[in-house]
This record gives C-alpha cells, structure tokens and sequence, in this order.
C-alpha cells in the first residue's frame, strides 16, 4: 500500500504518493515557489512601481476617481494628484516671486506640486493666481504657517515628497528694521521646523533652503563667493544666517541631503512691490500713464548684483539634483545702482531722465522738466550693505549654471509687463 505524505513548501500543501520519484516532487516544489516569487513581483509592482494603481482609501474628489481608459491597465483608482510615477516637490512660499517660476519649472519638467499657503482672510493665492491652468491644475495647496512644527510634521509624514524648496520667509530687509522679533519667529523657527520635519519624518527628502547674498553684508572681498566670510547686517540677514547653519548642521548630523542657496537678489515682474526694482517699474507705469506724482526712492547710490528670478529657480533644481549636497552661490557678476535701475526703466518707457542735485535733494527731471523721482529719507536703511558682487564659478562648474538675462533685458521684461497691466486696467 503506498503510504502517503505531506509535502510543505512555503504554505503550499499537496499530498504525494511515496511511489512518486523524489525529484519530481522537488521539480513541482521549486515550480510552486518560482511561481509565488513571479505572484509578488507582480503585486508589488502593481502597488510600488504602476503609474496609475493605488491602493488604499478612495481620494477626496472621488468624482474624478475611476478612470477605465486604456492608459489604465489595472485600475484601482485613478487621481491626477497620486500618480506614482511623477517626482513630487514640495513648495514653501509658493505664493511668493520664487514659488511662480519654480511651480512653472517643474511643472514643464513633468513634477507633481504641492505647495503651503498660510491662510488670510481673503483666501488671496497669491503669485499663485497668476499661473497658467496647466500649471495651476498641477499644484495642490496646503494651509498653514511656518510657525506650525505639527503641520509640518504631518505634511511631511504624509506626503513624503522627492524634493523640498523651503522658500517661505519674512523676506523684506526694511521690514527685519522695524520688526525684528517676527522676523526671527518665522526665519529661525519656521526653518528649524521644517528640517527638523524632514529628519524624522522624511529623511529621504531632498531639501533646499533659500540662503541669501545679504549673509555677506559688509563683505572684506569682492566678489563673494563660498569661502567668503559672512558678516551680516540687517535682522533679516542674522535671520538667514541662522537658517543656512541649521541647514548645514542637520546635513552633517543626520547625513541628510540638503543644499544652500546663496541667491543674490533677483528680482521680475512679480516681484512683491516694495522691493525697488518693482516699486521703480509700476511707479514708471503709473507716470506713463498719465500720473503726476513722482517715485520717491532711498538710496539712489545702493548697489546691487541683480539677476532675473526665471534664471534661478533652475539653480535650484540644479543644487538638489547634484550627486552630493552642498551650497552655491548664485548671482550675475555685474553690479548697478539703483539710480541706473531707474534711469533704464524710464528710458524703455519713452523718458530721458537727467539727475540734479545730491543727497535727500538729488531729482530725477524728464526733458520737459517734470519731476519723475524724487528722494525720501523714510526709505533708507539704519544700515546699507554694499559691495555685494557675486562669484558664481561654482555653480558654473558644477551645475552647468549661468545667468542668462542681463541687466538691461530685466528692465525691460518688468518694465513692459507692468505697462502692459497698467494700460489693461485703464481699459
Ligand atoms: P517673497 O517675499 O516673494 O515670498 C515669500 C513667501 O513666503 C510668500 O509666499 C509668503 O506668503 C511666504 N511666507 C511668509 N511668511 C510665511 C509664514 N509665516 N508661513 C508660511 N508662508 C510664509 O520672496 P521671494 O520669492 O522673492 O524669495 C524666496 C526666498 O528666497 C525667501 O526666503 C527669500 O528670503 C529668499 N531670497 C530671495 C532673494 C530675492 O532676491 N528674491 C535673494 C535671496 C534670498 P504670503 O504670500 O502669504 O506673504
Ligand atoms: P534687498 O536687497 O532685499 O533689501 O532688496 P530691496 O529691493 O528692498 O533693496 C535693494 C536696495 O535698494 C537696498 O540697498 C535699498 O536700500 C535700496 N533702496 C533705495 N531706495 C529704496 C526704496 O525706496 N525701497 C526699497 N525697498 N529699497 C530701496
């Protein structure tokens, strides 16, 4: 009588006869388990690698959920917001001059966005608005505020994104003057609260944070590069300062991935409009436009490395898809004042501009003798830095980055957009 036994490989049961030749049973076993393997890689790269398969609970909008089109092979819901095979970038400060061109960026390069928003009374997006509805459709907003270490906690556990630009700041030097103290709440520990999210709730994110040129204040060389010591001058820059060394300490410590930005300033047409180069090209605009009331302006002498914001934002991307983390600068190499700024942006508007007097009496005459610019002592700083120059061969080197739009071409683009604006709303 054949006997009879139980074969066991790997939770599967079969019941042999002893007559059977042994390495038949082996043959069927080792079929059996290739066959479980070929089950879980299958499965796994249905729930991990598929574009369009995820599983878990249905998304909010479940009305755009189920999608049966061909593209969708295996479908177990279908979201244009989860779709596994994007890159996914996290925004702070999206609603800023920065936040526009890096949504635009990575949108074109095909990334997934999301983006804080700190929310105000009229739910204003911001530069967000401004986008294109491509653009727009692919960013998804979370509210909340720097000062919040538990939203950043959770938003990070959750979304777990491939890279993060923490851009979000108190961004106005003037401002650092007058009110130091919230200056220092949202720089200093709203940084601290989202590289501190990262390492324990995201390691894996790569970070960029948005250092800053005014770190160097009054700088001993020219021009400055990584190396050059920083000496800052303003609340805002101490603000800054104490970001970038939070950032560099947690790479060290944590071995997280992390870049600095050390941006000079760049600015475009959706600068925030107390920053000079904006408040030149809209008070331009407004006079063009028929406007008697001349700009008043600060310190006409204040010199700036001033480079176009489009540019940068793919120095952004750049650092963080370096093989290792480090910092750059980031700057043009030409310095011009603010005196220069106007007198091109009145000139692209149709105005000859001719300077007279000094100090708080210096004017700005057009050839029929009106006065277009005119000096406000409200508008200068307890404290100037000067003699910012940027060094960016690093970046150069490494990156593959350089400005491409020069000084006279930024003038130019802010210059036309806000006449541009300002005639549409005369309409
Ligand atoms: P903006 O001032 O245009 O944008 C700042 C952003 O930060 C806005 O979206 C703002 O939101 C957000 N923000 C401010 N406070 C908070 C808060 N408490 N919680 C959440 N969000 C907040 O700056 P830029 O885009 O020009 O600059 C981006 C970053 O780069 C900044 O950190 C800036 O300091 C730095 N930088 C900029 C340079 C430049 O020349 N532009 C040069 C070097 C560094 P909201 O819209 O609500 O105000
Ligand atoms: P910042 O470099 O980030 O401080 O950018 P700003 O655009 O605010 O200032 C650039 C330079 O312009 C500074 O050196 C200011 O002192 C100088 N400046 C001169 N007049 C003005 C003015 O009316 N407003 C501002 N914001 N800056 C002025």
């Amino acid at each position: 009588m054949a006997g009879i036994t139980m074969v066991t490989w790997l939770g599967e049961s079969r019941f042999q006869s002893l007559d059977e030749p042994i390495s038949r049973v082996r043959n069927l076993a080792i079929i059996h388990t290739l066959a479980y393997f070929l089950f879980l890689l299958f499965f796994s790269y249905l729930v991990h690698l598929h574009p369009y398969v995820k599983l878990g609970p249905l998304p909010e909008h479940a009305g755009d959920v189920v999608n049966s089109s061909r593209n969708d092979p295996i479908l177990i819901y279908h979201s244009s917001h989860t779709s596994r095979n994007k890159m996914k970038a996290l925004l702070t400060g999206i609603s800023g001059q920065d936040g526009y061109f890096l949504s635009r960026f990575l949108t074109e390069k095909g990334y997934e966005i999301h983006g804080v928003i700190r929310r105000n009374s009229s739910m204003s997006q911001g530069t967000v608005s401004l986008h294109t509805k491509d653009v727009r459709d692919n960013i998804t907003i979370h509210y909340g505020d720097l000062t919040d270490a538990n939203f950043f906690s959770k938003l990070l556990s959750e979304e777990k994104p491939d890279e993060m630009y923490h851009l979000a700041a108190q961004s106005f030097v003037g401002y650092s003057f007058q009110n130091p103290s919230s200056t220092y709440d949202v720089n200093i520990s709203g940084t601290l609260n989202i590289a501190n999210a990262v390492k324990d709730y995201s390691p894996g994110t790569k970070l960029y944070f948005a250092a800053t040129s005014e770190m160097f204040g009054q700088p001993e060389t020219t021009p400055q590069n990584e190396e050059t010591a920083f000496k800052p001058r303003s609340p805002y820059a101490v603000s800054k300062l104490a970001g970038f060394w939070t950032m560099k300490t947690y790479r060290e410590a944590y071995d997280l991935f992390i870049c600095n930005g050390i941006l000079f300033n760049h600015e475009s047409e959706v600068r925030g409009p107390e920053f000079v180069t904006r408040k030149i090209s809209l008070g331009v605009a407004r006079i063009a436009n028929g406007s008697s009331d001349p700009i008043e302006l600060g310190n006409l002498d204040a010199r700036k490395d001033w480079g176009y914001a489009g540019d940068y934002v793919e120095g952004m991307w750049k650092m963080l898809n370096h093989e290792t983390p480090d910092d750059f600068v980031l700057g043009t190499g030409e310095l011009h004042t603010v005196r220069e700024f106007a007198q091109f942006a009145f000139e692209r508007a149709g105005f000859r501009i001719t300077w007279k007097g000094s100090g708080v009496d210096e004017v700005g005459i057009s050839e029929d003798g009106r006065v277009l610019v005119k000096v406000n002592k409200a508008f200068f700083r307890p404290l100037e830095s000067d003699n910012y120059l940027a060094d960016y061969g690093k970046a150069e080197r490494e990156l593959g980055w350089k400005p491409r739009t020069k000084f006279g071409e930024l003038v130019k683009i802010m210059v036309d957009s806000d006449l541009k604006e300002s005639s549409h709303s005369r309409e």
